[in-house]
């Protein structure tokens, strides 16, 4: 049996030349990016040339990116990094309710030492109301962190809207666009951020490495000591191959991301029509139109949503419930409750996410198997009449 992945927004495979581009740097050209002789002269011009094409993606400049150990350490680096750095003036910190959990840990984090965070609530849809940042800040707020799109459900921010307050109140403006770069456009000049997270694996390059976007003169300390590499933001021997295949995959998907948006539109729309079509008393999460190309979430009600899973692994389907990172806990996504949905229903989640290998056949597979699960569990649940 052929397996359809349908889980791009926890991780993509590896392109191919993205592995072709990484493989010397794992055996021959070993140079240290920081010695002077010719190896480390290769390993540093490779390197510079990566973070050239890991900026185009986001219309920065190279001078601007920070490469780090992924998504999650550019969270903390940009969260954390500016709080610490701005402790002198202010110790409060906006974000939301449906964050990822690299945002959410970071934030609690600085709860613990003394700071103030707000986290605002969303509507229906999981989206921020910029009226609602504004109302929020205070003379002591130092940063605002809002998410770009919704690895969960999918929803992408009113983010231009939240970086004009941010920058009329002087406050840093941070974004984790994680789930939105290489998919939709993303430009950190028209969004207005000063800071901005990024990561290799959800855009078909490898896992343990990830990009934080400072913009120039934005104060951050760093997390790790004990080095001057990444202009001293970060310490450490740089991760070659790592860097080498985020680079690799930035330049392809740069090209990549209108064609690939407007053919995964039209399948998640097919996709979200004929699971409408078949099933009863079923719920979209997130916005209709305002979402990632590739995203599908539903609330299927009476089921929870592990079991739906499992029984679409048997048939060689792979999809999630909420996201990957909190399928070992029992709570409810907190992004589904944070948009009013009940326990029930936030329980009997199922995320579908596509990517470009994606066909129109395998999503037939997807809404041929899923009525007969979801009628079986149906059957055997107690909540069901
Ligand atoms: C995947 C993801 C992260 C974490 O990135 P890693 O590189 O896996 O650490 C953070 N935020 C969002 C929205 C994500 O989808």
């Amino acid at each position: 049996m052929e397996r359809v992945y349908l889980d791009y927004a926890a991780t993509t495979p590896v392109r191919h030349e993205v592995f072709e581009a990484m493989k010397p740097y794992l055996n021959e050209a070993f140079g240290n990016p920081s010695t002077l002789y010719s190896y480390g002269e290769e390993a540093r011009d490779a390197m510079e040339e990566a973070r050239r094409d890991v900026a185009a993606l986001v219309n920065s400049t190279s001078g601007d990116i920070v490469f780090t150990s992924g998504g999650t350490e550019a969270n903390n680096l940009a969260i954390k990094g500016a709080a610490l750095a701005l402790q002198g003036t202010g110790n409060h910190v906006i974000t939301s309710a449906v964050e990822h959990h690299s945002v959410l840990g970071p934030c609690h984090s600085l709860e613990r030492q003394g700071f103030e965070i707000t986290y605002l609530p969303v509507d229906c849809y999981g989206r921020v109301d910029p009226d609602d940042v504004k109302k929020a800040i205070k003379g002591k707020t130092v940063l605002i962190t809002i998410m770009h799109a919704n690895n969960e459900v999918g929803t992408i921010q009113p983010l231009a809207h939240i970086a004009k307050i941010a920058r009329e109140n002087n406050v840093y403006f941070h974004t984790d666009a994680i789930q939105s770069q290489g998919h939709i456009h993303v430009n950190v000049e028209e969004l207005d951020v000063d800071l901005l997270s990024m990561s290799a694996h959800k855009i078909y390059g490898p896992k343990g490495i990830g990009a934080l976007y400072v913009r120039k003169d934005v104060k951050v300390t760093p997390l790790l000591d004990g080095g001057e590499q990444e202009g001293s933001y970060r310490a450490g021997t740089e991760n070659m191959p790592g860097i080498v295949g985020f680079g690799t995959a930035a330049r392809l998907i740069k090209n990549e991301t209108g064609a690939d948006a407007a053919r995964l539109s039209k399948l998640r729309d097919y996709l979200i029509a004929r699971l409408h079509d078949s099933i009863p008393d079923i719920y979209l999460n997130g916005h209709p139109s305002d979402r990632l190309p590739g995203n599908v979430n539903i609330s299927i009600d009476f089921v929870e949503g592990d079991s739906v899973c499992l029984d679409l692994d048997l048939e060689g389907i792979c999809a999630a419930t909420g996201s990957a990172c909190t399928t070992s806990s029992i709570e409810p996504s907190h992004v589904l409750l944070a948009m009013g949905r009940n326990k029930e229903l936030a329980h009997g989640s199922l995320r579908l996410s596509m990517g470009k290998w994606t066909k129109k056949d395998e999503l037939d597979r997807v809404a041929e198997a899923l009525p007969g699960i979801v009628y079986r569990l149906r059957e055997i649940s107690p909540l069901y009449k």
